[in-house]
């Protein structure tokens, strides 16, 4: 029973109780899509979500080899369209827009969407 990974707590709050979830995800048979339950609204994980992924210079790298990679294997030009589903703050989806690659990111977080570059 994991906490919840990002809330980050105040002086106030370290001697309060924390809330607990499971930690179980569902596997479906058929396409093999993993999933968690919803333990949680929308509206308390992704307020103010803490984690913006370019904060991490390796992790940029990687998703620049990774576009570099896929541009030429998947054959994306301007005519493609890149959609990434927990966009964050657009770590990724830059490489490809920098190709010309039209791109769509989907974000939950309103606070990390607002700083995609
Ligand atoms: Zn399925």
């Amino acid at each position: 029973m994991p906490r919840f990974p990002n809330a980050f707590l105040t002086r106030d709050q370290l001697s309060k109780m924390e809330p607990f979830y499971p930690l179980e995800a569902y596997v479906c048979d058929s396409c093999f899509l993993v999933q968690l339950d919803e333990f949680e609204t929308p509206q308390n994980i992704f307020r103010d979500y803490p984690y913006f992924s370019s904060f991490s210079d390796s992790w940029l790298r990687h998703a620049k080899t990774y576009a570099d990679r896929m541009v030429p294997r998947l054959g994306l030009d301007h005519k493609s369209l890149v959609l990434e589903i927990a966009s964050n703050d657009g770590y990724l989806l830059q490489y490809f827009q920098h190709r010309g690659i039209p791109v769509l990111g989907v974000e939950p977080a309103e606070n990390v969407a607002q700083a995609r570059g």
